[in-house]
């Protein structure tokens, strides 16, 4: 009998086309017996001119599905393999990292890569014709038979189950949750431009440096192919913050903000920034994190759409691929029992993003009790050293690890009793 004889058919939507939705389409289409249609509200494809992080766990993740030698031509790879250098604000010191250690294979050190590349290496993959965009869903209806999906222009189609990938402002999610999106109180500047504008600099780093301050941090790398990526992160009011898109360039008055705010600092940051063109500048947001990602057997919410934050440990869209990898497992070795491969698909993720953002608090009272609190500089860059980087049982967590652990935890129950 073959895989496809031994399965039902099912129809699967995905409601959003970004980096998780796409990473979706790709990797539910290689289910057996299945019709997948992915509905993106745009028109086409749309990323920010920006840098992302591919963790060890998220490339364990995406080798799955993925040849890495053919991502590795998007990737940049630093010579420290793929550590971050963190350094003093003011100086520029190198500052110690205690407990840093490698993956056991380079090839999962962290990589970075431009998003607008990754997205694009994605759709490479998704089968033509799967996702179907400016088609915006309005809303969904869950119903015994199935999940009625109703679009903006009228139009409303049926499905087995619907996986959310719309993002940190999901309608979906809100339809079921009514939570707000808060500001968290930074603006995140972005700028990727040629590497030969800064070139000539003496000292440019070839490592992913964060030059870390008191209040803010200034983040740098270069990007394949020859690119350099500014990144910073900077307290500004609400009502800045709220006339900023990621979708629109900040004119002179982004360039302008970040060399007054880093005047003082390591003046290599400086030099930098004078040559660079102009910068793109948007709000950092978030809402509670779902604590159930599943609505009853029908509907499973992945990536921002269920852990709305922005810029969490450069992980966000690795957990994302991370919930697309545990809904594959799910469906696939429940049989398409849906009410079983949801149970399974939560249960593998939940408890993990709930331990992920309790960090995310207790990194934010870090910073304020003690690091914070430091009342000399020499005492203040002990504290930051002694603190570390703190994510990386965020960026090497295995779902496939906990995903075995729960599925032999329930396994009589899954497939054992009925
Ligand atoms: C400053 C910053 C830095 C970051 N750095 C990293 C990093 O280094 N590493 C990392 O892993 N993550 C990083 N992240 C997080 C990462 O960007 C997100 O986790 C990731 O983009 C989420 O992808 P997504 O597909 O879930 O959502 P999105 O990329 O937001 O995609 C959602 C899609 O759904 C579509 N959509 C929305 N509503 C509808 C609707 N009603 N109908 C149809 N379509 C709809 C949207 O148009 C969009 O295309 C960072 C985030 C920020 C803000």
């Amino acid at each position: 009998m073959t895989a496809e004889e031994e399965v039902k058919p099912l129809k699967i939507a995905i409601i959003g086309g970004g980096l998780v939705g796409a990473f979706a389409a790709v990797t539910l289409s290689r289910l057996p017996n299945v019709s997948v249609t992915a509905y993106e509200k745009s028109d086409k494809v749309r990323e920010v001119g920006a840098a992302i992080t591919l963790t060890e766990g998220g490339l364990v993740t995406l080798e799955q599905v993925f040849d890495l030698d053919e991502l590795e031509k998007i990737l940049y790879r630093t010579p420290n393999n793929g550590h971050i250098t963190r350094r003093h604000w003011k100086t520029g010191e190198y500052l110690n990292e205690p407990h840093s250690k490698s993956p056991k294979y380079p090839k999962y050190n962290h990589a970075k890569a431009q998003r607008v590349l990754l997205l694009d290496f994605i759709l490479k993959h998704v089968p033509e014709g799967t996702i179907k965009y400016g088609q915006e869903v309005k809303s969904v209806n869950v119903r015994q038979d199935g999940v009625a999906i109703h679009f903006a222009n009228g139009n409303v189609t049926k499905a087995d189950l619907v996986i959310a990938a719309d993002g940190i402002y999901s309608k979906i999610r809100r339809q079921f949750t009514n939570d707000a999106i808060v500001y968290k109180g930074a603006v995140a500047y972005r700028n990727v431009f040629d590497d030969k504008i800064v070139e000539h600099i003496p000292g440019l780093p070839d490592d992913v440096t964060v030059w870390i301050g008191k209040g803010s941090a200034m983040f740098m790398t270069r990007l394949t192919p020859g690119k350099f990526n500014v990144a910073a992160h900077l307290r500004d009011p609400p009502e800045v913050a709220a006339n900023l898109r990621w979708n629109k360039t900040t004119g002179d008055w982004g360039k302008k903000r970040l060399i007054e705010h880093f005047k003082d600092w390591d003046p290599l940051i400086g030099q930098i920034l004078e040559v660079m063109p102009e910068s793109i500048a948007f709000p950092l947001e978030r809402a509670p994190w779902l604590e159930n990602l599943v609505v009853g057997d029908r509907i499973a919410f992945v990536g921002d759409a269920a852990h709305p934050t922005s810029g969490v440990y450069g992980a966000g869209a690795n957990m994302g691929f991370d919930d697309v990898w545990a809904l594959y497992r799910s469906l696939l070795e429940t049989k398409y029992n849906l009410k079983k491969a949801l149970f399974l698909f939560n249960e593998t993720r939940a408890p993990f993003l709930k331990r992920v953002e309790k960090q995310i608090e207790i990194d934010q009272q870090i910073g304020a009790k003690y690091i914070g609190t430091a009342e000399t500089d020499e005492e203040w860059k002990r504290r930051v050293e002694h603190r570390g980087l703190s994510a990386k049982w965020i960026t090497d967590h295995s779902v496939d690890n906990e995903f075995e652990q729960v599925r032999d935890q329930n396994f009589l129950q899954l497939f054992v009793d009925e």
